[in-house]
């Protein structure tokens, strides 16, 4: 079988397609068949040094112009993904594995809707008057000048546009990296904003694995960095970035808690549920892994639960009637494997799933351990995969405590039908993100990210420009001086 994936060149930079195929190779395989659908090579250090001089000799020009032309070719290139989402949702399918039916709801639209929001947002960055009697200051909103955006696998065209489009808007230039497991989709993103009238030079897409990413976040010519990755990377980068004393945003991972209580609609909790842990095959950062069930409907949640996830459309992830689809690789599948031994060898109960499936690619049945208790290796970290552990408790408090009983704070999430205590559980969280009555909602109006080891800043929203841009404070004095001598 052939498919459209192989892409015209395997970088993006100063407004073409570049090869360089000295280059090491990255294999693309698609997560459905184990088949390799294209090769592309790694940036050598050439193709390096071509995207930080593109970038920076282009930022200016682009911040000088005035916010409502940066945003309208924002816009424009968010009309042209919107148009051709199918291609953008087929091709994300090939890159991720992850069904149709995601994909072309999600990915692009929610990268469209970051380019349109930002793209919106650019005229309207402007600094303030700040009066001191006959004098004042003024501040001016500066862009930081070139920023490298590093991306993770699970959501290459949504973090292609997450990144690209508050960092443009401010006037910045971006350099992007992809993951290497999935290095089609930014390039897309590169061709439709050239396609909308960016001038060459901003949007730069190269390939490679960590070590491009090092390169880049050490390059002195390099102002900002952001992350989305595990912690482990990100320890590394951020490290890396301070020693150049750069800006950075960390989108790293998780191990997120979600509560029900005994008065939540069981329906509507197994349903956010399934959205926290099983959507993308669970390869999603804010997932809520730790599903924390009252005793008193623990039983009734499980048996819903499991007779929901045997609806599951499992198969081909390019037929629409998909639900559920591979791992992104068969590394990622062979570690989720290995913390499923774990949680049966540590003496969880296993509800539903557990095997690979019999096919080709890298499926995993939807599992389900219940009895789950809070130091077994599923319950402390991150997995990263369709795999749900289900605790007991009984006690708001306790619960919260337990909840808030782990290094990562990325998302939360509570089911119940008693407002207070949702508002009271909701503040009590050591989260980024809280969840009532619903789970991993991540619209561009709201901001999202990280707290403790999940990361630092904001992305989306208002929020995100502070990341993206600085302050720049200006005295002005009407009257004469006095000084000492
Ligand atoms: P990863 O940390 O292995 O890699 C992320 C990116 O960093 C890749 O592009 C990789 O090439 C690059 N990289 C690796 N080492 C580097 C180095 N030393 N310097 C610079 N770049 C380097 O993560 P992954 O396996 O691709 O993605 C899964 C992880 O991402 C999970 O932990 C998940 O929770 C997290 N994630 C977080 C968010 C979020 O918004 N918070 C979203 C998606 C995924």
């Amino acid at each position: 079988m052939t498919y459209p994936t192989q892409p015209k060149a395997s970088h993006f930079v100063n407004g073409a397609y570049l090869e360089d195929a000295d280059g090491t190779a990255i294999d693309v395989i698609y997560a459905a068949s184990g088949e390799r659908i294209a090769q592309l090579h790694a940036a050598t250090p050439k193709v390096i040094e071509a995207a930080i001089t593109a970038a920076r000799a282009a930022q200016p020009k682009w911040a000088a112009m005035t916010g409502t032309e940066r945003g309208r070719i924002l816009r424009r290139a968010a009309d042209i993904m919107r148009e051709r989402n199918h291609e953008l949702s087929v091709l994300e399918t090939y890159d991720t594995g992850k069904p149709y039916q995601e994909t072309s709801v999600v990915d692009a639209t929610s990268g469209a809707d970051a380019l349109e929001y930002f793209g919106g947002m650019a005229a309207t960055l402007t600094g303030e008057h700040i009066p001191l009697g006959e004098d004042w200051v003024y501040t001016r909103r500066e862009p930081l000048g070139v920023c490298v955006g590093i991306g993770a696998w699970n959501y290459p065209t949504q973090i292609a546009c997450w990144k690209g489009a508050p960092a443009l808007a401010c006037g910045n230039a971006m350099i992007f990296k992809p993951s290497e497991t999935t290095p089609l989709c930014a390039l897309k993103v590169a061709e439709i904003l050239h396609e909308a009238g960016l001038p060459a030079g901003l949007y730069n897409v190269i390939q490679g694995m960590g070590e491009v990413g090092s390169a880049l976040v050490s390059d002195p010519r390099v102002d900002k960095v952001s992350l989305t990755g595990s912690v482990a990377t990100g320890r590394k980068v951020y490290a890396a970035a301070a020693d150049g004393m750069k800006h950075v945003t960390m989108e790293l991972g998780g191990k997120s808690p979600l509560i029900i209580f005994d008065d939540a609609d069981i329906e509507n909790a197994v349903s956010g549920a399934i959205l926290g842990n099983f959507y993308s095959s669970g390869q999603v950062c804010s997932n809520g892994t730790r599903v924390f069930v009252h005793k008193k409907i623990k039983e009734a949640f499980l048996s819903r639960l499991k007779e929901r996830l045997e609806g599951a459309v499992i198969g081909d992830p390019q037929d629409p009637d998909t639900s559920f689809g591979p791992m992104v690789s068969e590394r990622q599948m062979e570690i989720v494997k290995g913390y499923i031994a774990k949680g049966q060898a540590e003496g969880a109960r296993l509800v539903c799933g557990g095997a690979q499936l019999p096919r080709d690619g890298f499926y995993l049945e939807p599992t389900v351990f219940a009895d789950v208790v809070d130091d077994m290796t599923i319950a402390r970290e991150e997995i990263f995969g369709p795999v749900m552990a289900v605790l007991d408790f009984e006690d708001e408090t306790d619960v919260l405590a337990r909840a808030n009983d782990t290094p990562f704070g990325l998302a939360a999430g509570v089911f119940t039908r008693d407002l207070a205590r949702a508002h009271r559980v909701a503040a009590a969280f050591e989260a980024g993100t809280c969840y009532i009555n619903t789970y991993n909602d991540a619209p561009v109006e709201a901001p999202f990210g990280g707290v403790k080891a999940s990361g630092v800043g904001r992305e989306n929203s208002k929020a995100a420009i502070e990341y993206y841009s600085q302050i720049k404070s200006v005295y002005v004095r009407m009257g004469d001086l006095e000084a000492p001598f």
